[in-house]
């Protein structure tokens, strides 16, 4: 894939740019690791006053950078803009908490004891440099949520960023360097995917971080295995969205209707399999399927667009086809289902589509449909809606809709996710975890597990 700049909305280049040469990668590798070397000794004060100072020239060039996002990947401009506030909320957290998430553990008196030393504490020091191999569907947030704690655990980011995104991958290097990280603490690599796997096996790189697809996330990973080197991934999702008979339906179908179709529908965390029991399956798929039809799509770049562009024509036509096997296979089309009136001559557009009488043999039954495409099951009982909801290779998260208490208990106890939001959508919050199970990845990112994820947990034992 190019590094380029191609609006999604028209499919026009604006920017393309050369990737960088083996010389320039050798620098920067170089860079990240004299950088380490001091920054790992600075204190947590120091460090929390450079990423508020990033945050403070985010929040102020909030409108600037969120126009850019919608130039390269098609989101809606107010979510671009809510992006890069999120991005402000989280540095500022992990400024005010990062030591005290990272601060020495004392082991209980009596296990000193028996250790027979005087003291032992537990200390989180840094890695070194990590590597960060992102997606571009939240260009900002998912390099936020992985430089803010590791800047602040004293590690270094080395970003190679997807091939659609280099105006926001360079914005990113050049916010740190201006709040003032010295130079080498967090760059930018413009490099296509081929060149990854020699920059994970130097040795100078410690750890890696990828959130994007399952291939992607299996190619890292095997060079990282047999290099011994630690990973974090965050994979795919294909959410359930569980109604059950005591849920405020009305509320349900109105929140489904954002959970599924937020960032034009290309979320790991987007809601994607609705699966409702069926005493309250006609009224919630009617109130659904009229939310998803009244949705606007149009010019992301609109302030009042709901659904703009899909990212890239490759995704567009993915979607097609998951879209387009599950009709020939006796899918029942509610809305949308093709390219929206309007926009069938250019940029990358797909109508908001629910989709019912879905069956196991269809692809879209255990593939993620990254775009605004809802499948509907309907479910005769707890069991039916549980095992329906497992019935998926991905366990990111989950979304269950009920006002009885034992339902919840049990969602909580088997669904297999790293989340299960009651009566709401799948959001993620700085102090809270994020990940998930089977081949959604593994690791957390965020709160104190993310920022634990990338340090040598080093024991100190006094005799
Ligand atoms: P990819 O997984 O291909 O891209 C994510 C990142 O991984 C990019 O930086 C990409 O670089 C890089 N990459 C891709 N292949 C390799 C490789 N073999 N070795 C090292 N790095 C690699 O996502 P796509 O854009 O192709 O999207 C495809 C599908 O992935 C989507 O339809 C969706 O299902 C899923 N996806 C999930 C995301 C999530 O948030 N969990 C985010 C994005 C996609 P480059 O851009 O240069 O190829």
């Amino acid at each position: 894939m190019p590094i380029a700049t191609v609006n999604p909305a028209n499919g026009e280049t604006l920017k393309t740019y050369d990737a960088l040469s083996p010389e320039e990668i050798e620098r920067r590798l170089a860079a990240a690791e004299a950088a380490f070397r001091t920054h790992r000794t600075t204190s947590f004060a120091e460090r929390a006053r450079l990423l508020h100072q990033a945050a403070d020239l985010l929040d102020a060039e909030q409108q600037d950078i969120a126009q850019v996002m919608t130039m390269e990947m098609g989101k809606p401009v107010k979510q671009a803009r809510a992006e890069a506030a999120k991005c402000a909320k989280a540095m500022r957290w992990y400024a005010d908490h990062a030591q005290g998430l990272l601060a020495d553990e004392e082991p209980a008196e009596s296990d000193v004891k028996d250790s027979g030393a005087s003291r032992v504490f537990v200390r989180y020091r840094p890695l070194g440099p990590v590597l960060a191999v992102m997606p571009w569907n939240f260009p900002l947030w998912q390099v936020i949520r992985f430089a803010a704690p590791a800047l602040m655990a004293g590690n270094v980011g080395l970003l190679k960023h997807a091939s659609n995104v280099p105006q926001t991958a360079l914005y990113l290097e050049d916010l740190f360097r201006r709040a003032g990280f010295p130079e080498g603490c967090f760059q930018t690599l413009l490099i296509g995917s081929g060149a990854v796997e020699g920059i994970l096996r130097d040795p100078r790189v410690k750890a890696a971080t990828l959130t994007g697809s399952e291939p992607a996330g299996r190619a890292v990973a095997s060079v990282a295995g047999d290099e011994v080197k630690k990973t974090v991934m965050e994979l795919g999702g294909s959410d359930p969205f569980v109604v059950m008979p005591s849920a405020d339906i009305d509320r349900a179908a109105k929140v489904a209707v954002t959970a599924r179709v937020q960032n034009n529908g290309q979320s790991c965390i987007a809601a994607k399999r609705f699966i409702v029991h069926t005493d309250v399956f006609d009224a919630f798929a009617e109130r659904f399927t009229a939310g998803m039809n009244a949705l606007k799509v149009g010019d992301p770049l609109d302030e009042d667009t709901d659904v703009g562009p899909l990212s890239t024509e490759q995704g567009r036509s993915d979607l097609e086809e998951l879209v387009d096997d599950a009709v020939e296979s006796g899918a029942t089309v509610l809305c949308g289902g093709e390219r929206p009136d309007g926009f069938t001559e250019s940029g990358w557009y797909y109508a908001p589509t629910v989709l019912a009488d879905i069956t196991p043999e269809m692809r879209i039954h255990q593939e993620e449909a990254f775009g605004p495409v809802a499948t509907l099951y309907r479910a005769a009982d707890l069991d039916e809606a549980v095992a329906l909801a497992n019935d998926s290779p991905f366990g990111l998260s989950s979304n269950v809709w009920t006002r009885d208490g034992t339902d919840v208990d049990r969602f909580v106890r088997d669904l297999e996710a790293g989340g299960v939001y009651v009566n709401g959508m799948t959001a993620s919050h700085p102090a809270f975890p994020f990940g998930g199970e089977k081949r959604s990845g593994y690791g957390r990112e965020l709160s104190g597990h993310g920022i634990r994820e990338f340090c040598n947990i080093t024991t100190v034992w006094h005799g």
